[in-house]
């Protein structure tokens, strides 16, 4: 499931590619996605293409002068890619659920399991996230301290609770426990303000080394090129049970929470 860094390459790969293109026609293929098209966006100009939470926010401006903007999101879920094929290349669309045909070139939307979604809006507040953006100035110590204040709430399970932080899954919220050297089921409002320190260091650390590596691939992410993530040789204790800590050659453990697997060093991240 693409998380915060893999959007965030997917966003920015696509602004750099059509800001300013305008929309000819968003071809809604799949029925699942036919109530997105309630609203149009044919004959908008994309002002650019940026990550809101999990989503990829395409920010609209309207043909005419009195319409208003729009906002085209889409959800990538688990195995939604979004696809930029530059003008003068074949648009195969038989795969895709649907497509944004481009004045220059388009987007496709491809996305086998189909749990992705599209929705179009006229109001900029129902898009954006219910959480704090993790590398936005908003997250400052005192902002997590207040927001993991009473939590009973194991750590790790917190770091995924969107409307709190935006944008973290299951990768992530296990490699920013260990680089934080806390256990991951630790209650999150039990944490020292010493800790808390270095859970946020560690969160943004993290994303912003993800982010520069394109993501992480483990299953599914390609990028609108059609490349894998390149951060999977980075990652310390995810997918690696019962090989040795790269700090401490301790075996990483695994344990389930809520559902989902956790990955530790019982070492360096001491209950
Ligand atoms: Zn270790």
């Amino acid at each position: 499931m693409p998380e915060l860094p893999e959007v965030e390459t997917v966003a920015r790969q696509l602004n750099a590619a059509i800001a300013g293109r305008r929309i000819r026609h968003l071809r809604l293929l799949d029925p699942k996605l036919r109530a997105a098209g309630r609203l149009s966006v044919d004959d908008y100009r994309i002002e650019a293409v940026r990550r809101y939470g999990k989503q990829v926010v395409f920010e609209l401006v309207p043909p005419r002068k009195r319409s208003v903007a729009r906002w085209l999101c889409v959800h990538l879920r688990m195995t939604g890619r979004l696809i930029h094929v530059p003008a003068g290349q074949t648009m195969d669309a038989t795969k895709a659920r649907a497509v944004i045909e481009l004045d220059h070139g388009g987007v496709l939307f491809r996305d086998t399991r189909r749990f992705g979604t599209i929705g179009i809006h006229e109001d900029q507040a129902a898009v954006l996230p219910a959480g704090v953006e993790p590398l936005s100035n908003e997250l400052t110590v005192a902002r997590l301290k207040e927001l993991l204040a009473n939590s009973p709430t194991p750590l790790k399970t917190w770091l995924l609770m969107q409307d709190r932080l935006v944008g973290l899954g299951n990768i992530y919220a296990s490699e920013i426990c260990f680089a934080a050297g806390i256990h991951p089921a630790r209650p999150a409002g039990r944490l020292s303000d010493a800790e808390i320190r270095r859970l946020r260091t560690a969160i943004r650390r993290i994303l912003t080394a993800a982010i520069k590596h394109c993501g992480t691939t483990f299953s599914d992410f390609q990028d609108s090129r059609g490349e894998v993530g390149g951060y999977v040789k980075y990652l310390k204790v995810y997918h690696r049970a019962g090989e040795p800590c790269r700090r401490c050659s301790t075996p990483i453990e695994k344990i389930t929470q809520a559902q989902r697997s956790t990955y530790f060093c019982p070492t360096c991240q001491p209950d």
